[in-house]
């Protein structure tokens, strides 16, 4: 063995337990797979391609259909492997050695985390008990910090919460650089911040094919900025990393919002019916935008509530020993079906803690 770089030494790798399960509502992924029309479109596209050829490197068209989606020109539109990789390229080309990055937390791991790998020093500002963000909070950050970049996540991953757009505005005078909203799952909310995004301001914002296009399994997120900051990102991005598959997937995906729409009205109404069902529950719940929903029991500890809902067949993420967030869990919205055998899952499990089984029954663990 040789040693990994020094300071990769503390970092843990982002993970979710991987457990056998029945329901799996632990990955915010889309309850529904894409249409049908989508995949036979695909297969017969497929079928054509040039596999002996390297994919077009500046993904064109896939740009052009994104560009059209949002009514922008795709010289704004810069697309990577998952929203992931999006993030990652705007910290290579953004932040580094020597340069700050402020987050909110508690938020999406993979902020600070990808900062850190991009040697990036990582500010932490913080949030109140109820996850709002204040802006006093906001000014005080920027100002102590004068982060190169910072991070909004609205919907805030994992506390559903939306953030305001006042914050944003906030943001957009104080920050001294960078400003990157996060709207992996803004479909599921009622205010984007993509109408701000022009080359007069540095605000990027990030959207990802995982959640409301049903594509987790293909890898495919985007951001939608100035169109100098998608300029300069060529420079950070492996030559042709999207390879020929995706960007028609990708491209394709898009010609079914009206399936994407349907699909998320239908979470946005079973999260309604989960949140009205966990009301009567002893758990807080926090409000959220998202397709998940945070909440914390009262009267049982939470990682043994996570693990008689594992005892039950039912997986939701374990956010209870993550930092700020002592007892909560999250539940991704799935089908009608699956939320119903976590309800009632649920429900029996705090009716009878006696009945959960101790912590360390299981191996992996979430984050
Ligand atoms: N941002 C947020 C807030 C997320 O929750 C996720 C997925 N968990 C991502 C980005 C990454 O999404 P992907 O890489 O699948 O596009």
């Amino acid at each position: 063995m040789i040693p990994v770089r020094d300071d990769l030494r503390a970092l843990e790798g982002y993970h979710s337990a991987q457990v056998d399960v029945r329901v799996r509502l632990n990955t915010n992924e889309s309850p529904e797979p894409p249409p049908v029309a989508f995949r036979d479109a695909l297969a017969a596209e497929v079928s054509r391609i040039d596999w002996h050829r390297y994919p077009d490197r500046a993904a064109t068209e896939l740009r052009a259909a994104i560009g059209e989606l949002h009514g922008v020109d795709p010289a704004h539109v810069f697309a990577a492997n998952g929203s992931n990789e999006v993030l990652q390229s705007v910290l290579l080309a953004y932040a580094g050695p020597g340069r700050t990055v402020a987050t909110f937390e508690p938020t999406y791991q993979m902020h600070a985390q990808i900062a850190r790998v991009t040697c990036s020093t990582v500010v932490e500002g913080e949030r109140a008990d109820d996850f709002t963000l204040d802006p006093g909070e906001v000014e005080r950050v920027m100002a102590q910090a004068a982060p190169h970049v910072v991070f909004l996540t609205s919907p805030n991953n994992p506390t559903g919460l939306v953030e305001p757009r006042e914050r944003v505005d906030q943001l957009l005078d104080l920050a001294p650089g960078l400003v990157v909203v996060d709207e992996a799952y803004a479909q599921f909310a009622e205010w984007t911040a993509l109408d701000l995004v022009d080359d007069s301001r540095p605000l990027v914002v990030t959207r990802t094919f995982s959640k409301t296009w049903s594509m987790a399994g293909a890898r495919l997120g985007y951001l939608i900025g100035p169109t100098w900051l998608v300029a300069e990102l060529d420079k950070v991005v492996l030559p042709y990393h999207l390879d020929t598959m995706k960007q028609i997937a990708g491209r394709l995906a898009l010609r079914y919002t009206d399936d994407m729409n349907a699909r998320v009205d239908h979470v946005v109404s079973e999260r309604a019916r989960i949140v009205d069902v966990l009301g009567r529950l002893p758990v807080d719940v926090f409000p959220s935008g998202a397709n998940f929903v945070l909440f914390r029991p009262t009267t049982m500890p939470g990682r043994a509530v996570w693990q008689g809902l594992v005892d039950r067949s039912v997986l939701v993420r374990d956010c209870s020993s993550w930092p700020r967030l002592t007892d909560c869990l999250r539940v991704t919205i799935g089908t009608p079906d699956e939320n119903a055998a976590f309800l009632g899952a649920l429900a029996d499990v705090l009716a009878e803690p006696a009945a959960a089984a101790p912590a360390d029954s299981i191996t992996g663990r979430g984050r």
